[in-house]
């Protein structure tokens, strides 16, 4: 996907890995200076070697923070506009799986899942807001799962979470769309990144992780018989963030491969 976002700046939550690292590297492909934040400083330094090999020259900032904890977001915020000056692209993308049956799920475990996801994405988004209005030009992208649209027994906490997300997606997008401030979500299906690789581990799987993929996308019925790749789901990113996405504003796209039973 090539489009032009030269000169644009944008901060990629969960961009040391991933969906997150994927998709600063290929905005960093096409002109863009990024910023990717994770809480791992190790796992950022190898995310901004991998991205400079590939787009030698590229401008990556790396932030080491936890976005689940306010003081953090204000540290990120002042990190990025002291290096770039402004963000005009947010991706709000760090973020891990939670489900568990319900009446499993404590206090903490809801607590906790609303911190990473939706608070964060509330409170960095706040910080970058006021900027993107005034400049009338901006991006939010956030990253949800089909969970969002379609939940199911056992999806709990993050399909509620992310129900939650994709409803501020709207709000954000009506209050923003005045000021050419679009806000949209992505809904991830299954896409090879390190969360899935985990998953396999865990599993105590037999399979090999190729097949165990297989394996995942057949059980959820994926129409099209594989995962995705992270790449993929880059592009799109990048395709919203550019100006070739000026008026697609306040949607959920599913990103699954046609898993989800809502369009
Ligand atoms: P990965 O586990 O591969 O990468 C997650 C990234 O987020 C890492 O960079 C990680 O770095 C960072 N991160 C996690 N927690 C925090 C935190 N508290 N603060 C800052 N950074 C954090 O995940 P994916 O790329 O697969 O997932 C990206 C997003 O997409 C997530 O929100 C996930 O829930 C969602 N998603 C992914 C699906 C998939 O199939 N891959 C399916 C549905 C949704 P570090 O650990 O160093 O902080």
């Amino acid at each position: 996907m090539q489009v032009d976002m030269t000169g644009r700046t944008a901060l990629v939550t969960g961009g040391s890995k991933g969906l997150g690292l994927a998709t600063a590297e290929k905005m960093a492909q096409n002109g863009a200076h990024v910023a990717i934040v994770a809480r791992d400083s190790a796992g950022l330094a190898q995310a901004r070697a991998r991205i400079l090999e590939r787009t030698p020259g590229a401008t990556v900032l790396t932030v080491a923070a936890d976005v689940a904890r306010a003081d953090d977001i204000r540290a990120i915020h002042e990190a990025v506009v002291k290096e770039f000056g402004r963000v005009d692209i947010l991706v709000n993308n760090a973020g891990q799986r939670a489900a568990a049956p319900f009446a499993d799920i404590t206090d903490e475990a809801w607590g906790a899942d609303i911190q990473l996801k939706l608070m964060a994405c509330v409170r960095l988004t706040r910080c970058v807001w006021p900027a993107m209005i005034s400049n009338r030009w901006g991006r939010v992208i956030n990253v949800l799962n089909t969970y969002a649209k379609t939940p199911v027994g056992g999806s709990a906490p993050t399909a509620v979470t992310r129900a939650a997300q994709m409803a501020l997606t709207k709000v954000l997008a009506h209050e923003g769309g005045p000021h050419n401030v679009l806000v949209n979500a992505l809904l991830v299906g299954l896409v090879k990144t390190d969360q899935v690789v985990r998953q396999h581990r865990d599993s105590g799987s037999p399979l090999g992780l190729d097949d165990f993929m297989t394996l995942q996308a057949t059980n959820h019925r994926v129409p099209l018989g594989r995962m995705g790749e992270a790449e993929e789901f880059a592009n799109l990113a990048c395709f919203l963030a550019s100006g070739a996405g000026s008026y697609i504003n306040g949607t959920a796209i599913n990103v699954d491969g046609g898993m989800a039973p809502a369009v």
